[in-house]
Parts: structure tokens; sequence; C-alpha cells
């Protein structure tokens, strides 16, 4: 262990959500003494970071290379980042704990622009130099790749290169000739000038000669999915926690306004027995009960119907669920929505984008008012009680069409369908005419345009519509950084200085920092929202194959997608057969309890996100878990005592319900395959009746240990002395307790102490609440280590024991 290492041990418990920065999830690869070290990120916090499928994809094609680690970092929250600073501690990489400056490649997927910043808080708590410019030879190269980079200009300041297009297909390329140029010594010139040579890549520092003498050809992935079968599952609750399979990339619909569609143009469709096979091994590997087939359309995927008819039966039997994000509501897949939504129907989006029917044609969007009409009457009918609406304001056509009538006009007709009673929820968004889409000359409309037409919204609509607005000044700056050219990296850089992180949270983004920056560099914001001509859209250097059919899309509409496999009778049958076939898990047959560990980085993890990894773990095991039954069914099994964050253990106890015999062998040596490390199997044995686990301990015991013999010492002394203890409510409140309501017994030795605690009365005391009284000082700061070893029964007996 390293010094760096012991010192990122003493702040992780001082921050809120350790588990963030701790690493050692499940899956994760630490390579020991690598050639080469890169580590890439998705910048934003570990929880939306971690949620990312790219990120995802290049971990595992950048680890498959020999010799390379590829490790992870994200932004950190600024609590964390008040620490590093506070305490000198370079940012490091989750699963080494290397400090970024030691790596050699940084690699950033940037899918937006309002993560710019948090790339900047990246480097400079890596003490990385955030200028290319004031890099040095030992200083990591820094690359950004990612939908955001379709217009590099903003970033030029800070990459020393970038990589237009997709990751799987050229970044196993750039690692091995970054590690080729590593063994031959060569400089950083001289790598960069390597680099060059390969398809997709721009050298910052040549970015303005491109264009003049040649275009940059984004790569486009032409293989099968890579979709990894062994992913991280992170260890603290992250938002989409759940198995992830792509199953189409691009997106045949063109709707003009869409960035995501045209740039990961070409459409592809994924066969769907390969994302079945995918489905079903990262469920096995990761115990995951909740699946998403990923795709920017799913319901105009090929082979939906056949995806649907093999996975249905096969994961309603095992209780998995099932996501399709971004379904396209129409009447096509509404058998669809009715076969998925079986038991839960909530809510239902629409994204309609434009109100006004000429203006939605004109944006590609096929949808007519008949149509939409026939939808919401079969979902009101269908007992839908509530439909979501998307609109963007200030599409082409606004100056001469009236957006917030069109949409007060639509709503009413929809709210008249629901006979007024029914939820109606609408988010509007400002429309930012983004590089390589046909609506990408337009211009983006004003500030005021914006406020005043949301403003007029909220306004006139009935109270029991719901009207929110995605925050007007995210994007317009949103809009800047995605259309600016170079001289937008000053203002970058100037509000990050001034303070601007996380600018994609509503509670974070600081739009009058973003305005001061505006402004100390001069830059005319009107020239970047106005209308292009050819030339002004610099981010043409680079050519994405489908330039021409962006170009022509600006004057026509393509044709609406018939997608045949829609068409095809799902199986519904067979799915319900499945559905009847989980039932045999509502019964309990045997009662099982199980000891477990908590130890090393799972004391970071709070007692919540442990349940969860237990769970996880059980599922691949294949331990017969019951299920409750009802609306939100779920395993029935029962934990102990919580532990306290920072407290580890060698006795976490687990009752467990089963619909079958208990088999040891499910569980015997078989722990590594389903644990991350610090949580294993101690012991596990049948148990008689149904009493409480809660209920029945009435004692803890812990070892206590510390760095330093003296902290031992007090420890001791106070325990001989039976000092004076004091509880604190979690409101605040302070009260007198006798030390032997709160101490059993305690034992000492010349490295440990052990001590064995109430629980659950009214004078217990928490165990690290305890020791800190003890020990007159911060379990923290006075290096104490506690382990939580047994559980004991009001007449003393261990739980441990009698197993
Ligand atoms: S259907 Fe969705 S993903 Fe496809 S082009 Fe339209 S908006 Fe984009």
């Amino acid at each position: 262990m390293t010094a760096l290492y012991d010192e990122i041990e003493s702040i992780l418990l001082s921050i809120e959500k350790p588990g963030r920065y701790c690493g050692g999830e499940f899956n994760s690869i630490n390579k020991e003494n690598p050639f080469f070290r890169m580590a890439l990120s998705y910048p934003d916090l570990y929880e939306i970071g971690m949620a990312n499928h790219g990120l995802r994809i290049l971990y595992d094609v950048s680890n498959a290379i020999e010799g390379c680690a590829c490790e992870r970092v994200f932004s950190v929250a600024d609590d964390m980042r008040d620490v590093l600073v506070e305490k000198k501690i370079p940012l490091f990489t989750l699963e080494s704990r290397t400090p970024l400056s030691e790596c050699d490649l940084l690699g950033f997927n940037v899918s937006h622009e309002l993560i710019y910043t948090n790339i900047l808080q990246i480097l400079d708590l890596g003490s990385v130099p955030l200028r290319r410019t004031e890099r040095s030879e030992k200083d990591p190269f820094v690359c950004f790749g990612g939908d955001a980079i379709s217009n590099p200009f903003p970033m030029s300041l800070f990459a020393d290169l970038f990589f237009a297009g997709e990751g799987e297909d050229g970044l196993p390329e750039l690692i091995r000739c970054m590690m080729d140029c590593k063994e031959k010594g060569l400089s950083r010139k001289e790598t960069l000038e390597k680099l060059s040579y390969i398809d997709g890549v721009i050298i910052s520092e040549y970015l303005d000669q491109y264009g003049k003498t040649r275009k940059v050809k984004k790569r486009s992935y032409r293989g099968h999915p890579v979709n990894p079968l062994r992913p991280i599952v992170p260890s603290m609750r992250i938002s989409q926690d759940k198995a992830v399979v792509e199953v189409t990339r691009g997106c045949a619909n063109l709707c003009k306004f869409c960035h995501a569609g045209y740039y990961s143009l070409p459409s592809r469709n994924f066969s769907y027995q390969d994302s079945v096979d995918a489905a079903k091994q990262i469920i096995q590997n990761t115990g995951y009960d909740d699946v998403t087939f990923l795709s920017l359309s799913i319901g105009d995927y090929r082979e939906m119907t056949e995806l649907l008819n093999a996975v249905l039966p096969y994961f309603n039997e095992r209780g998995v669920s099932i996501s399709l994000p971004s379904l396209k509501v129409d009447e096509s897949t509404l058998p669809v929505i009715r076969t998925i939504s079986d038991i839960r129907r909530t809510s239902i989006t629409l994204a309609l984008e434009a109100a006004d029917e000429e203006m939605r044609m004109n944006i590609n969007k096929k949808l007519t008012i008949d149509e939409l009409e026939r939808i919401v009457t079969a979902l009101f009918n269908e007992h839908w009680d509530t439909v979501k609406f998307y609109f963007m304001l200030g599409l082409p056509g606004y100056k001469e069409k009236d957006e917030a009538q069109a949409i007060l006009d639509l709503l009413t007709r929809i709210d008249c369908i629901g006979m007024k009673r029914k939820k109606i929820n609408v988010t509007v968004s400002p429309f930012i005419p983004k590089p390589h889409t046909p609506l990408e000359n337009a211009d983006m409309a004003s500030e005021e345009y914006f406020r005043d037409t949301v403003r007029r919204l909220k306004s006139s609509v009935p109270k029991r519509i719901v009207i929110k607005n995605h925050n007007i000044g995210s994007s317009l700056i949103e809009g800047l950084l995605a259309r600016g050219d170079s001289s937008i990296s000053a203002v970058i850089e100037d509000a990050y200085r001034k303070g601007a992180h996380l600018d994609s949270w509503d509670e974070h983004f600081r739009y009058d920092i973003w305005k001061q920056a505006i402004a100390a560099h001069a830059v005319d914001t009107a020239v970047v929202y106005s209308s292009k001509t050819a030339d002004l859209m610099q981010w043409k250097i680079i050519d994405t194959g489908y330039g021409h059919l962006t170009d022509s899309m600006r004057s026509k509409c393509s044709d609406r997608i018939f997608n045949p496999s829609l068409s095809r009778d799902l199986d519904t049958e067979a799915s319900a057969a499945g559905v009847a076939a989980f039932k045999i898990k509502y019964d309990c047959k045997t009662r099982a309890r199980v000891v477990l560990t908590k130890t090393g980085a799972m004391k970071y993890i709070s007692h919540l996100d442990y349940m969860e990894i237990v769970k996880r773990g059980f599922r691949i095991l294949g331990i017969p878990l019951s299920y409750t039954q009802g609306f939100n069914t779920h395993e029935r099994l029962a934990a102990g005592y919580p532990l306290p964050l920072g407290i580890e253990s060698e006795h976490e106890l687990f009752d467990l319900d089963l619909y079958d015999d208990l088999d040891q062998s499910l569980f015997t040596g078989r722990d590594s395959l389903a644990f991350p490390c610090g949580v294993r199997v101690l012991s596990v044995s049948e148990i008689e009746g149904r009493d409480s686990l809660m209920a029945a301990i009435n004692a803890l015991a812990f070892t206590v240990t510390a760095k330093d013999p003296s902290v031992l010492a007090v420890i001791r002394h106070s325990l001989e002395n039976r000092i004076p203890l004091v509880k604190v409510s979690k409101e605040g409140v302070k009260k007198d307790v006798l030390f032997a309501d709160a101490v059993k017994s305690y034992e000492c030795s010349e490295s440990a102490i052990s001590i064995i605690v109430t629980i659950g009365t009214p004078n217990s005391l928490r165990i690290d609440q305890l020791v800190a009284q003890l020990a007159g000082a911060e379990i923290l700061s006075a290096g104490i280590r506690l382990l939580k070893t047994a559980s004991f029964t009001a007449d003393g007996t261990s739980l441990r024991n009698i197993l």
C-alpha cells in the first residue's frame, strides 16, 4: 500500500457518499504494474458516469489490450474537492488509486456540452495542466471523444487530441499506437504526429489546418455489438442501475433536430439472438433483475417482436423486468406497450416536439393530430392515468407561428379526451440547433423569446396540467458550447475558475458565472446563436459520412418507417406461462441463516446498498429465494442490525426464506464469483421458526484496534474506570447513560480490545459513538478500526455459535 492509499483512506469517511470514490466494485479490473495506464472518464459524478454505456464498452475494449490498464475517474462533489485541495491529495483513479498525473492517457467520453467544466475540474484536481500548451513530457495525453466532440473547437485549448467516432472502433488502435510510442521512447510531439495518421484522430495543435487541407473522417463501428458481458456492478445505487444491452445504434427516423440520430448514423440493428444471449449472460454475471434494451428508438428495432418473444417467458419466470427506453408511442407500438406494462400503468411519454402540425411535419416528426387523438383515447380507455408530453420551443418557423398558443390548444384537446380527469404533465425545452443536423444552420431563439413563451404557457394552462421547463440559461450555454469556435475555450476556463461545475444539474448550474465569463472575454453570443452560412460552420471539418444526407434533409422529409416486426404477434401465452412459473417462488419451504463479511472498501458502503449487493450475489449463486406477493414483489430476506459507515464486520447476518431445500454447495467456495472483494460467505445453516432476526438480537461484539497503542491504552483506562457516557439523539439532544446500560462486558489484550454492547434499548450507544467517548477522540483521526464479530440473544447465546 502506498502513502497515497493511506491518505485517501483517512479522508473517505469525512465526506458524503464515500462509495463514489472507494472503487473495488464487482467486476472492476485492477491490473498490477501495467506497462500503460489510462484513466477513462465520463465526466460527471460517479452515479451518473457509471450509468454511461459508452464507458462500459470502452473500459472493456481497453482492458482487453495486454499491458494496458484502463481505470476510471469521475468528477467529484464539492465536499470531496474541498478535502482533496485542503490535504493536497491529487485526484486518483478508482482501481489502483494512481494520481491522474501519473497516467499515460486520460480519455473522456463527452456526450454533451454541459459537462465540459467537469473535465477541467478532473484535470485540475489531478494536477494535470488545463491547457495543452502547458503540459510537459511527463504529463499524460488528454483525449476527448463522444457526441459533443462533433464540434471540437470550443475544447481545443484543453485537448491534446480528439477522437471523432465510435470508440470500440478506434480506441484500441489509438492505445496500441501510444504504447508503441512509449516503448520507443518517443517525445510528446512525435507521439502526436504518429497519432495524427489514425482515422478519426484530430490533433488540437493542427486544428486550424483541417478543412483547408483535409477533413477528418468520423469512425463508425461495423462489427457485432460489444455488449460488455461482465460490466462493473456499482456498490452504491446509481442512475439506471440495471443490465444494459444495446440492440440498435443510430436512428433511421431522421428527425431534423436530433443530434444523436444524425451523428450516430448509420442506423444499425443488432441480431435479436445476440441480444438475448447477451442479456441472459449479463444477468447471470451481475445479479441484476432489470434489463434495459438500449436504442435511440426501440420501436423501430426490426426484430422487436422476436426479441420480446424470446426474452419475456425467460425473464418472467425469473422475476426479471424489462425496460424499453425511447419507445416512441404510435399506433404500431401500442401492443408492445401493453405487453410490457401489464402490471404497472402509471405514466407514458409522448415526445411531440412541436404542437403545430406544420412545424412538426417540417422537422420530420410524422405523428398527425388525428393519430395522436386515437392513441391518447386508447391509453385513457386502458386506464393510463398520466400522459407526459415533451415540446421544444424555438423550432424553425417559430417567428411566424405562435408556439405557446399551439401547445395550449393541443393540451386543451387532450384534456377533453381525458374528460379533465387524467393527469397531463408537460416539459418544454429550448431548441438548440446542433452541428451535423439538418438544422445546424438555423438560429437559436433569444432568451427573451424562451422566457416569454414559458411564462405565457404557465400562466394560461389549467392548474391540473403541470408545465415544467428545462433551464433556459443552461440551454443557452449548451447552445454556445455546441456552436462556438476556439474563442469559447477561454470562456469555459474562466467559468470553471469562477466556480462553474456540474452545469447539467439544475441545483448547481450558475448562469451568473457563465454570463460574467462571456462578458469578460467579449464573446458576442448573438453571432454564435445566429443562423449560419457554410463557412461559419467550422465543425464541418469532421466528415460524418452522411453530410450529403444531412444537407438534403434540410429541404425535404423522409418517408415514415414501417417496422414489419411490430405487425407480427407477440406470444402472450408464453409470456403469461413465465409469470405463472414464477409463482412457485411465493412459497417458503425452508429457512436459512447466512453469515457474511463486510470488510475493506465495503465499509464505505451504506447498509441499504450492501443489502442490494447481497441480493444480487444470491441471485448469481442461484439461491432459491422466496418472493413476496403483491404489486412490488421482492425477495424475502431479513438482515441483522445495520452497520454504521466506516465499521467492518465479520458477522453480517441474513435470514432467508427459500422456496426449495437448502443446498449448501451453492455457497461453498463460490462467493468470489458473486460478491465484490470484502463480501465473503462465512457460514450457512438451516433455521427453524420465524422469529425476527432484529427482535432476537440483544447485544453485539466488536474488536477495537488502533495504529497507535496509546489510543488503546486510553480506551482500556476509560473502560476500567467505567467513565460516564452520553447519548446524543438524531436531533442533537444529549442524555447521560450508565456505563453498565451501554457496555455488557469487555476484554483487553495487548493489541486489541473486545467489547460487547447492548443494542435496541433507550440507553444503548452506537459503537462508533461509544468508542469515540472511550478514546476521547474521533474514530477517524485516532486511527481506530472497529470490527463486528458476533451477535447475541438476550440469554447470551451467540448467534454465530448456534449455526
Ligand atoms: S426518433 Fe428519436 S432518436 Fe430517432 S431521430 Fe427522432 S428524435 Fe432522434
